[in-house]
């Protein structure tokens, strides 16, 4: 949908994480994090060409620019995406990958466990602000991280799961320790069944031979 944007609805209840992501840390990066980026976001495109556009589109249309205003345009945008998709990846209930997830998975990782070190690595090594990314190519599965509002979407790859390793996502409850959040976070609260879904959308995925 075109603008204006608006913060869309969490998925569960702002206590339903806890305790690895606290009802505290979830209002000041829902509602004031998140619901900035959403405001700017609205600013910066009224009178624009990109208020027509859908989200999306806003965030490839302006990746890589070089212009001043199209980048802040694309850092508000990218936090919009991405903090949608970070709310979906997580759920306090207990999800199961669909077996086409499972293979592939297996594919790249050799198991879940694999995944969840590589996405932990990937979180720790992220220097400053970033996010850690689950991504599909045609199937194939692979982590990436990306620094500030950056995405894989911007590229038109098919992200599965992401999660944030900026300083607001767990500075609360885990003060200077990523790990401990990506540990946490990582273990116990990713939404595989959303990651399946994600995967399912994919047109034409190469079929895993293993
Ligand atoms: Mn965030």
């Amino acid at each position: 949908m075109p603008a204006p944007f608006t913060l869309a609805p969490l998925p569960w209840d702002e206590d339903a994480l806890a305790p690895t992501i606290s009802a505290n840390t979830i209002q000041f990066h829902y509602h004031k994090h998140h619901q900035t980026y959403v405001d700017t976001l609205n600013k910066l495109v009224e009178g624009t060409k990109f208020a027509a556009m859908k989200l999306e589109e806003i965030v490839q249309a302006t990746a890589g620019s070089s212009d001043a205003k199209e980048k802040t345009l694309f850092n508000n945008a990218g936090q919009v995406w991405n903090h949608d998709f970070y709310w979906r990846s997580l759920t306090p209930a207990k999800t199961e990958a669909s077996a086409q997830l499972d293979s592939a998975i297996a594919a790249a990782f050799g198991g879940k466990e694999q995944l969840i070190a590589q996405l932990a690595e990937a979180g720790k090594t992220q220097f400053g602000s970033g996010w850690a990314w689950l991504v599909s190519k045609g199937g194939k599965l692979s982590i990436e991280k990306t620094p500030n509002a950056e995405t894989p979407m911007a590229k038109g790859v098919n992200c599965l799961l992401t999660v944030d390793v900026w300083e607001h996502a767990y500075y609360l409850d885990y003060q200077n320790a990523r790990p401990k959040y990506l540990e946490s976070v990582l273990g116990k609260i990713l939404n595989w069944e959303f990651a399946s879904e994600n995967l399912a959308k994919e047109a034409n995925p190469v079929r895993s031979a293993a």
